[in-house]
């Protein structure tokens, strides 16, 4: 594409919310074959919030939240945000109070925080008043050799059939409770995704998260389920974008994580969704600034249009 080419679509992109990076990217966009969306943050809105607490124990519930959400404190994950975004009462309508608790943005629930470490893919691992909290996934349970009772296993299907995410607490080596989460979709995953599959455009689905709640938000965008690849460490998420270059041609990756910014560099057009993390942002050709889906049909139409006419 020429210099002028480039910049006008450029210029058309940013009045629709979309901050192109350069004009390679753009170039490719119109011969993209397949788009591998990430599912939290992307396909769904990335606002989660806590639909439901299961304890294991007789820990008090507001022991049990604030060590919880202390942990999650220095995370970046959708997940520690909806705890945290719990116990400053973000939610509520009114300043007063909505469950007796008052409104308070002050974090007077957070404890003494050490030895805080994030593992991508698998939650966090800290220590708070001294006791060494693990918040996460069942894989970061297996990891530590926490043992989860068939009580909470119960719990687990149940939750992740209602398309949520589950959230495991370990206190000192042990399972004390699980929190359900849930994530409605963008309401725009399911249009694009058709629009997408019109414009002779596969769409996948490659989650950190577990295989049923990935199933259920497939469902729910109209991707099918052998499209979906779930329960994956960063590097997976790479490792699945060359497979699909190798035998489908371009690939388009959409995601908003830490651990999705390896897969968008690996793409052949990588796109942040805008408030996603600063590194996805980096590592992105192309930025979504509404947040919206549906630039990444707008991008591709704009590829198509502005480039193969001037070209
Ligand atoms: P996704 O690909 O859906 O964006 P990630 O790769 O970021 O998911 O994380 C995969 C899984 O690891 C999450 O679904 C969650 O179960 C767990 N996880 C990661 N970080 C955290 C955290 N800070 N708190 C709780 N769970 C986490
Ligand atoms: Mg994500």
């Amino acid at each position: 594409a020429t210099p002028t080419a480039v910049m006008v679509a450029t210029g058309v992109g940013a009045e629709n919310g979309i901050l192109i990076k350069g004009g390679d990217a753009l170039e490719r966009a119109k011969s993209i074959r397949s788009i591998v969306f990430d599912k939290t943050g992307t396909l769904t809105r990335g606002r989660p919030s806590i639909v439901s607490i299961h304890l294991f124990s007789d820990i008090k519930l507001t022991d049990f939240l604030e060590l919880t959400a202390s942990a999650e404190a220095a995370s970046e994950h959708p997940l520690a945000k909806a705890i945290v975004q719990y116990m400053n009462c973000e939610s509520s309508v009114d300043d007063e109070t909505t469950d007796g608790r008052t409104m308070a943005k002050n974090f007077d629930w957070l404890r003494k925080i050490s030895d805080f470490e994030s593992i991508p893919g698998k939650g966090v691992r800290c220590r708070v008043d001294g006791k060494v909290i693990l918040v996460g996934n069942k894989k970061l349970m297996l990891d530590e050799s926490v043992d989860i009772p068939s009580k909470a296993e119960e719990h687990l299907t149940l939750v992740e059939q209602k398309a949520g995410s589950e959230v495991l607490v370990a206190i000192d080596g042990k399972l004390h409770g699980v929190l359900g989460i849930a994530d409605p979709l963008n309401i725009d995953a399911s249009v694009v995704v058709h629009r997408l599959k019109k414009m002779g455009i596969s769409s996948y689905l490659v989650t950190g998260d577990n295989w049923t709640t990935a199933k259920a938000v497939a469902v729910e965008a109209g991707i099918d389920i052998g499209n979906v690849v779930a329960e994956v460490l960063p590097w997976e998420k790479v490792e699945f974008i060359k497979k699909l270059q190798e035998n489908n041609g371009l690939v388009a990756m959409v995601g908003d994580g830490i651990n999705d910014s390896p897969a968008l560099a690996a793409a052949d057009v990588g796109m942040a969704i805008g408030t996603g993390t600063d590194i996805a942002i980096e590592s992105a050709d192309i930025v979504l600034m509404r947040n919206s889906l549906e630039g990444v049909v707008t991008t591709i139409d704009l590829s198509k249009k502005t480039l193969a006419r001037i070209h």
